[in-house]
């Protein structure tokens, strides 16, 4: 297990939210931006929260990435956040060169805001666009417009080519209701036409407790055919290979020297720390989920305050990582996974590793026939664009093995 040299903090709060969206957010309407109203009195009480999180926490080593995501994080001020990133700073401690990554919707900055934001350290923005088309963000629940979306762009990368930033990012979300062929291909021109050297480009996820959930049970939604989205996702790694981006990862492209450090460390099984409501932490190898409404995240930290914090948050509680968890976010990567050194690493020893392991690349022999899944010198990966695309057939597959091991595997010391 790698130390956490990594710090993910959540900021939950948002304007609305967004229809097909059930992260852990607080929706805090006009409110959010209005001097002394309720919106800024819900931030102020929940970054006290926040620092106190971060004073209780056991020290680690020094911070080679931090990623301020959410929520909107640009709903707070550049001061509210470089008090974070200096509490961090003096907790930790930052090495030379590290990436500091904050989330930024195109409805809540202004170009002042991101230069303040240069100023406080953060060198790298991720802009949460979805889409360039207006009706399509009405339809999805997205405050801004394609004009705020185009204009933020410009704005983050004129920054970038001044030096203000190292690198900027820019999502999108893909098969969303009534997108044909030839509008996702209007949608990615725009993308790379903005100039961003990373996208990440995210399948639309049909979550249950949405509004996006209710109208797919009363067949509302107009969702693209399970064909039409197959050639979508095909012609987005089609479309952004010939504009010279590489997909690195399942969900992320990026032009040469322009991967996420921060999204590279969760995918490498490293250890990290997270902050914040509903966020997770996997430190020391155990994973840690904060509660996910702000009157439980409250209680927690005033139950750690009192009890002594998480043993899972304590080096000597260090567990390797579960291998089925390593494989899960091992295998989205482009260099995929090595089994035997992987299952090593999460505590098995030989003889588990030629009774269980063989049973598992059986279980994906008609994904290895078919060539969407890859085997080169005992490392499996994931075929781009066709294995990519059923990347979820083969970790079920792995699930329903996983399930099927006798519990002590792993349990047994190494010879
Ligand atoms: S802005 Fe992002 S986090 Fe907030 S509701 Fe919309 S999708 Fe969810």
């Amino acid at each position: 297990m790698n130390p956490p040299r990594s710090a993910y903090l959540h900021i939950p709060f948002c304007h609305r939210r967004c229809f097909y969206c059930d992260f852990a957010v607080i929706p805090l309407g006009n409110s959010a931006r209005e001097e002394s109203g309720p919106g800024v009195a819900s931030i102020n009480s929940y970054l006290d929260l926040l620092h106190r999180e971060i004073s209780m926490c056991p020290l680690g080593p020094p911070l080679s990435t931090i990623y301020i995501g959410g929520g909107t994080p640009s709903l707070l001020n550049s001061i509210q956040i470089d008090s974070l990133l200096t509490h961090l700073k003096k907790k930790f401690g930052l090495q030379s060169g590290a990436e500091i990554t904050m989330e930024i919707d195109p409805s809540t900055f202004i170009k002042g805001d991101i230069e303040a934001y240069g100023l406080i350290g953060i060198n790298r923005l991720s802009i949460g666009g979805q889409s360039f088309n207006d009706n399509l963000l009405k339809k999805i629940g997205r405050l801004h417009s394609s004009e705020h979306l185009l204009q933020s762009c410009e704005w983050v990368n004129e920054a970038y080519e001044k030096g203000v930033f190292h690198s900027w990012s820019l999502d999108l979300i893909q098969n969303l209701p009534e997108e044909t062929l030839s509008s996702w291909s209007h949608q990615l021109k725009y993308a790379i036409g903005t100039g961003a050297p990373h996208l990440s480009i995210y399948d639309l996820v049909i979550e249950p407790e949405t509004v996006f959930g209710r109208k797919y049970l009363k067949g509302e939604l107009g969702l693209p055919t399970e064909e039409l989205s197959e050639e979508i996702n095909i012609s987005t790694g089609k479309i952004l290979k010939e504009a010279g981006f590489a997909r690195y990862e399942i969900s992320s492209y990026s032009l040469p020297g322009h991967t996420s450090r921060h999204n590279r460390m969760y995918w490498s099984g490293s250890g990290w720390w997270g902050f914040g409501m509903g966020s997770t932490s996997a430190p020391w190898g155990q994973r840690l989920a904060r509660p996910k409404t702000i009157v439980s995240y409250r209680n927690w930290i005033l139950s750690q305050e009192r009890e002594g914090v998480d043993p899972t948050l304590s080096l000597v509680n260090a567990q390797p990582m579960p291998l089925d968890e390593l494989l899960m976010i091992g295998l989205r990567r482009r260099e995929g996974v090595h089994l035997e050194s992987l299952a090593i690493s999460s505590g098995w020893n030989k003889e588990e590793c030629d009774q269980y392991l063989s049973l598992l690349i059986e279980s994906w022999s008609e994904f290895l026939l078919n060539g969407l899944l890859i085997e080169q010198a005992g490392r499996f990966f994931l075929s781009n664009p066709k294995g990519m695309e059923v990347s979820n057939q083969v970790l079920i597959q792995m699930m329903i093995w996983w399930d099927s091991l006798p519990m002590n595997v792993g349990s047994a010391p190494n010879p």
